[in-house]
């Protein structure tokens, strides 16, 4: 037996049929083909997406592949030139144009116009990292025209193929801004499984709002007629299955678990090519995580997006479960948008946006009375539809917590009192139309958010 044999073992891992990129590949080089239509996915302008469990050696190779034009530079963080920036820089040889972002950078547009300056020269850019350097590569690349890849470091968000970035405006308000999709993907597991476990806990967290995203995109399609497509559930249906009995193993940082939350993250990111919106896994859930990164201020403990999506996919399960309980429907009444209070929570300026947003899917008395009457027509077929998408909230939490993840407010360190403000107004922030609004036009909303925190 050869001395490395047992390091073999080791690494063997229970790999998905066809390898880590099956299904992915499909979808990247347009062959995957809706059930439901019979058509073909569009393919997404992401060109290559490699999973592996080491990618060690392969860097050059795979940035090549890309077929990119003009000089390559890297950009990392601190930790993540640690990590992996070093390496990827070493392998590319472009170690002179590397920009290292000192400290713990934002995704906001002073940093980004400094890295755009520090990037002269450049025409293609190798984002290492996770969210922020991800989002800002995409974004000051997709402002000149040049085109970006990323090596991930970290499986903590889903956001590494999408177009857009998550930005801070100078007014505090995180928002999507276009950007574009990076050429190339790049996840190498052992990296990613040795990053800290908050992020794949993370990770975890922006998988775990699927079936919950799915309930109030579905309702409000079935009530409001909005669009609804069922493909990007089919794409990570038997994959999330898959991650979910390893929720310990992405506790533990086990390689194989790993490697198939990163499928998950993936996947999800392909569906948002495919719908061209976020709508499958970002509905009220989304919004509470969206709330506290706004308006927590000084009293945001510095959780990462995913972890706190991990805690409100769960609050938002028992709202949906609160209100599917019951036999008769709740009865809406005309939504009540108080901007003065608004204001005095978000500030005016953020308020009124807000309150632009908000206006989109208010009822006045006659869709009050519109949404009441479908909702009764429709309500013991909603909501056994629902129960087939619905997760108990107690196996969601029992996943969530062995996967590493706060499954509470104080677990994350906020203060309970803002989590709840949250959980009770995030809704005001954008018009997509979830539980959390029937609730609080209903008047359920204050009693269901007292238990939260
Ligand atoms: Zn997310």
């Amino acid at each position: 037996m050869s001395a490395e044999a047992p390091l073999d073992i080791v690494r063997q891992t229970a790999r998905p049929v066809g390898g880590w990129t099956a299904l992915i590949d499909e979808i990247l080089e347009g062959r995957w083909v809706s059930p439901l239509t019979g058509q073909p996915a569009p393919r997404p302008a992401t060109r290559a997406i490699a999973i592996d469990e080491s990618l060690d050696g392969r860097e050059a190779e795979l940035i090549a592949a890309l077929e990119i034009e003009g000089p390559l530079a890297v950009v990392a963080d601190e930790n993540t030139w640690e990590a992996m920036g070093r390496r990827v820089a070493r392998a590319l040889e472009v170690d002179g144009r590397s920009v290292v972002l000192n400290g713990r950078p934002h995704a906001d547009l002073p940093t980004a116009e400094a890295l755009k300056e520090r990037l002269n020269g450049a025409g293609h850019v190798v984002a290492v990292g996770s969210g922020t350097i991800n989002d800002l590569c995409k974004y000051v690349t997709a402002e000149d025209g040049r085109s970006c890849s990323v090596f991930a470091t970290a499986a903590s968000m889903d956001g590494y193929t999408s177009s857009t970035a998550s930005m801070a405006l100078p007014s505090g308000l995180k928002i999507s801004l276009p950007a574009h999709a990076p050429r190339g993907a790049f996840f190498d597991l052992e990296v990613i499984a040795a990053a800290p476990p908050r992020m794949a806990a993370a990770g975890f967290g922006d998988c775990l709002c699927s079936s919950v995203a799915r309930i109030d995109w579905w309702m409000s399609h079935r009530l409001l007629g909005t669009f609804f497509l069922e493909e990007p559930y089919l794409l990570s249906g038997a994959n999330d299955v898959e991650m979910s009995a390893r929720a310990a193993g992405i506790g533990r940082g086990e390689i194989e678990a790993v490697g198939y939350l990163v499928r998950a993250l993936v996947l999800s990111g392909l569906g948002v090519a495919l719908t061209k919106v976020s709508n499958h896994g970002s509905m009220g859930e989304h919004q509470i995580s969206h709330y506290i990164d706004c308006f927590a201020g000084a009293r945001h403990p510095g959780t990462l997006h995913g972890q706190q999506v991990g805690v409100a996919s769960l609050t938002m399960a028992r709202i949906q479960a609160a209100i599917l309980g019951r036999e008769t429907p709740p009865e809406v009444g005309p939504t009540r948008i108080d901007e003065a209070d608004m204001a005095r929570r978000m500030g005016p300026e953020i308020a009124a946006q807000c309150a632009q947003e908000y206006r989109k899917k208010a009822f006045d008395a006659a869709g009050a009375a519109a949404f009441n009457d479908r909702l009764a027509g429709m309500w013991p077929e909603l909501r056994a539809e629902c129960a087939r998408i619905a997760i108990p909230v107690e196996t969601m939490r029992h996943e969530l917590q062995a996967a590493g993840g706060a499954t509470t407010a104080a677990e994350l360190g906020l203060d309970p009192a803002f989590y709840r403000e949250a959980v009770r107004h995030a809704h005001e922030m954008r018009n997509r139309f979830s539980f959390a609004d029937i609730a609080c036009d209903a008047g359920l909303l204050d009693e269901l958010t007292a238990a939260e925190g």
